[in-house]
């Protein structure tokens, strides 16, 4: 199976849109790792969006967050107006889907996690030595994480009479890329606030019976997501970000 695995959509319809054109036609299914909303001014039509796909997803923290379910104080003041906005404008139906979602899955042999395998909802993975520890709580080879928008991939395997090491590299863009030689735990990057400090919409695509990963970048029209939440008096931070990816 081919799956698009997207990650921290963040409430960005256009940068979701520009990623399911850039993708069309190479995937049968989308595997989301939390974050549909939150941050960005379109929480409702990103989750109409993907519910139009086969897919399979799983609860972020802001999620959580629109759901009321967290204590808004362990968020910084941006984060928190944008919850509470996002609270006010989802409809029953988006809240319900919302609910449902799982803190954790497993899909072909694979675990899908927003934090990391530990802490599913809230814990960043972003140092080897966080995602070392990782493994232990984890069933599958491979996990898939988002949370901390940037794309990496964090490999751990048994040095050769030696101690087991982990050791993060670069999820390399385009290229195909084999998986699962190693245990390993990737981050696909975030489809709409991406934080690696290029702009572009993160996306990657597997390929679940060649073990074969491919990460793509697309860009998008940033000016019309930022327009929209200039709209709705979301937090100037938040819209200023968007440009220099952070
Ligand atoms: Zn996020």
């Amino acid at each position: 199976m081919r799956c698009l695995i997207v990650s921290d959509i963040h409430a960005n319809i256009v940068a979701f849109d520009a990623v399911l054109r850039h993708a069309d036609g190479k995937f049968d299914k989308i595997w989301c790792l939390g974050d549909i909303v939150g941050y960005g001014p379109s929480p409702n039509e990103c989750i109409e969006r993907i519910r139009q796909f086969p897919h399979s997803c799983v609860l972020g923290n802001h999620d959580s967050a629109a759901l009321d379910r967290l204590d808004l104080n362990d968020f910084n003041t941006d984060a928190q107006d944008s919850a509470r906005w996002t609270q006010t404008q989802l409809t029953a139906a988006n809240r319900d889907y919302l609910a449902s979602l799982p803190e954790k899955l497993v899909e072909e042999g694979i675990t899908l996690v927003h934090g990391s395998p530990r802490q599913p909802v809230w814990e960043y993975i972003m140092f080897p030595s966080v995602a070392k520890i990782q493994f232990a709580y984890l069933s599958t080879d491979v996990c898939f994480v988002g949370h901390t928008h940037v794309p990496v991939v964090f490999s751990y395997y048994q040095a050769e009479n030696g101690p087991e090491v982990c050791e993060a590299s670069v999820l390399p863009v385009e290229e195909t890329f084999e998986i699962g030689k190693e245990r390993q735990i990737i981050n696909p990057g975030s489809v709409g606030q991406p934080r690696d400090g290029d702009a572009r919409a993160a996306y990657a695509i597997i390929d679940t019976e060649a073990n074969t990963l491919q990460h793509f970048r697309v860009e998008y029209a940033i000016s019309q997501v930022q327009e929209t939440m200039r709209r709705y008096n979301l937090p100037p931070r938040l819209i200023a970000r968007l440009v220099y990816g952070w």
